[in-house]
């Protein structure tokens, strides 16, 4: 790919968004590469129907030769974990989520992950790290990038926020929801987790499914829409 597929893909220094519908799978949630270092790292994998172009579209941003290291997984839905088997087994990365969204990825459920919604298959998948805390801290070469336990959607749904120089992007797919009893879902808890959202004070929000929403007044009232 040439340097202008880069620049198209760029959203900040170090961050990038490598497949999405409309990128690579028309069902595909978003995915965003952090490159810092000498390590990438993704968070989510989209369905898997796209993994092609979401290859090329990360060979495209890292520099040759950088290892993607981690795969951070927002959730166990099918549409940001269908990909995670074929990611994993090309780049070689170990695959992170909450411990409580894992163990639907790990049994392959069709009704929690939400296949069936798909008409897909998710065979079980490894998760080589579960989060277990309320918040834990990655890095990725010289950034830090949080885990934050934000359930509501799902029984395991995370937030990453990474803080790069000059700003703080925050991955939050899905807060838009849907809350469904499939799904686990929990009303209540969902409410109190928008609310801390609010309070990460992200300037970017790359999220899943409505793409990349800038500055804090516009993250702040995104968020803000979706607590009743
Ligand atoms: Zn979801
Ligand atoms: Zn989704």
């Amino acid at each position: 790919m040439l340097r202008q597929d880069e620049q198209r893909m760029k959203i900040i220094e170090h961050v990038y968004q490598v497949g999405g519908s409309g990128i690579s799978a028309p069902g595909d949630a978003a995915i965003y590469l952090i490159t810092s270092g000498d390590i990438a790292a993704l968070i989510d994998a989209g369905t898997g129907e796209g993994h092609e172009n979401v290859v090329k579209a990360i060979d495209a941003c890292r520099a040759p030769g950088t290892p993607v290291s981690f795969l951070f997984l927002t959730h166990c839905h099918y549409d940001h974990c269908g990909g995670a088997a074929r990611l994993k087994k090309h780049y070689e990365c170990d695959i992170i989520a909450h411990e409580m969204d894992a163990r639907f990825l790990e049994t392959g459920d069709g009704r929690v992950t939400a296949a069936l919604w798909y008409n897909a298959d998710l065979p079980p998948l490894t998760v080589d790290y579960k989060i277990s805390t309320p918040q834990e801290y990655f890095l990725i070469g010289n950034l830090e990038l949080q885990a934050i336990h934000c359930p509501g959607h799902s029984p395991g749904s995370l937030v990453y926020l990474l803080e790069t120089p000059g700003h703080r992007v925050l991955f939050g797919q899905d807060i838009h929801g849907p809350l469904h009893p499939d799904l686990l879902s929990n009303r209540d808890d969902y409410i109190v987790s928008l609310s801390m959202l609010l309070k990460l004070n992200a300037d970017i929000l790359c999220e899943g499914h409505f793409g990349i929403i800038r500055g804090k007044d516009e993250v702040h009232k995104f968020i803000q829409s979706y607590i009743p």
